[in-house]
Formats: structure tokens, sequence, C-alpha cells
């Protein structure tokens, strides 16, 4: 398939996931109590345009174009929220989204993370959809369907009593490359709405479980982005790019020594 990505294009690709992972770790560092989102989101614009790098969301089409360079997501948000003068409160959860374009190769990755101290229930969400994420990472490999990934990546997730954004939302992962998204759709449930393929050596994708503590509807409100859960329950968001290697899955926006919030341990 064409956009499938050499060796070479892989580490271009790898070049800008470091600096996806480096802008994370500047968020979480602002991601306490008192912060703005806004100040979140200026923090990290800040970072990547000293990188030589440039933000992926901004501008990004929509009714209004998207005015950030982050998505930042509180509680009931699921993804999509606009960054704001909203404050972080202790116990809130906060999906912070980042994606970069360097040398004309994209990286995209999303974390959920606790402010101060949060309820067991939000705690159990942050665990359970990174854990899905894991799940499908080592799963990961040439060959097999990706309705298989996405079929357990939901059990898993109803197994912990929370549930998978519905496919009905459009909300999906997606392939990556020169563009942030590329084909093809990757769908974090089983769905007829897109087509399966099978995972091959040269393709990156974007997997990107959204997981909310009720239902697994969702609305957009009236700013054009913002996606929240349909009951008002907590949502969290966990997203790598990762590129399908011959020598197995390599998480394009983990860090410098590998780690990352969701590598095989
Ligand atoms: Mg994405």
């Amino acid at each position: 398939m064409s956009n499938h990505k050499s060796t070479a294009q892989i580490a271009a690709m790898r070049a800008a996931g470091l600096i996806v992972w480096q802008a994370h770790q500047v968020a979480a560092e602002w991601a306490r109590p008192g912060i703005t989102t806004a100040e979140i989101d200026a923090a990290v614009e800040t970072y990547i345009l000293a990188q030589g790098a440039a933000p992926l969301f901004k501008g990004q089409p929509g009714r209004v174009p998207f005015p950030a360079t982050t998505c930042i997501s509180l509680n009931d948000e699921v993804v999509h929220g606009i960054p704001g003068a909203r404050a972080l409160r202790a116990g809130d959860i906060v999906s912070i989204d980042i994606g970069c374009r360097l040398n004309g190769w994209c990286a995209d990755a999303a974390q959920t993370h606790p402010v101060g101290s949060i309820p067991a229930d939000r705690q159990r969400l942050l665990t359970t959809t990174e854990g899905a994420l894991r799940l499908a990472l080592q799963m990961l490999r040439p060959g097999l369907r990706w309705s298989v990934i996405a079929r357990r990546m939901v059990q898993y997730v109803e197994e912990a009593g929370c549930a998978m954004v519905a496919a009905s939302s459009g909300l999906t992962g997606h392939g990556v490359g020169r563009e942030l998204h590329e084909a093809p759709v990757v769908p974090n449930v089983v769905t007829h709405h897109y087509p399966d393929f099978t995972l091959a050596v040269g393709m990156v994708i974007a997997i990107e479980p959204m997981v909310n503590l009720g239902t697994s509807r969702v609305r957009q409100l009236a700013d054009g982005w913002t996606i929240v859960s349909q009951d008002g329950s907590p949502s969290a968001h966990f997203e790598h790019t990762i590129a399908i290697t011959a020598e197995g899955p390599q998480v394009l926006t983990a860090g410098p020594a590998g780690q990352g919030w969701s590598m095989p341990s």
C-alpha cells in the first residue's frame, strides 16, 4: 500500500514523536491545581516551536478552525477540548493531546493525568484506558487483522466496568505520516462503519482508546469541538503513534530510552 513507510521515513517520524513525548513531559509538569488549560497550551506551544517543529492541531478544519496547539479535555470531556481560562482543581482528570510536524513528518499522542488526588473510580478509568492501549501494543504483529485487537480492547474495558466510546461517534485512531490523519481508520471497537484491515510492516498508526466510566455515548458541545460523555461521566484518552516494523512494534512517541506510559514492561 502506498502509505507504508520505509525505515528512513519511520526514523524521521520518530524524531517528530520524540518532540511530542518531550512536550508531554512539559505538559505533565503544568498539570496541577490552579493552572489554567490555556497556560498548559502556551507552555507546550513554546516548547514545540523552540524545537523547530509545528503544532498540528491548530487550524484543523471544523465549523471553526481548531484554535490551539493542544486539545485539553477535563473530566466528562472525552477529546477535542479547547484550552482556556479554566483552572485545574484537585480531583480532576485532564486529557492532553499533542501533535507536531517536524521536517514534513507527523506524530500524535495523548495522555490523561490525575490532578492531585482523585477518587478511586477515576483512577480505575485511567488505569483501564492506558491498559487498553498497552494491550493493543502487545498484540500488534504483521498479518493480524485489526478487528481482533479492537475486540480484545473492548472486552478488557468492559471487564473493568467501563465503556469504550461508540464507533458511531466517528472518534477513532488513524494512520499517521506526512499528514496527521491518513488511511487506515483505526476504530477502537469492532464496527461495520469502517473497513477492517490487516497489519503489515511499514504501517504507522495512532491507536487511541477513549473510555467512559458511564455510557459509551458522546455528544458535541456548541463550541463545535469539545466532545463530552452524554451522561456527564468522566472520560479518559491514551494515544501513541506506533510503527509496525520487522523487529516488532516501535512506539514513535515514547521517551528517548523507549520509556512511555504504555510500553510493554
Ligand atoms: Mg490521534
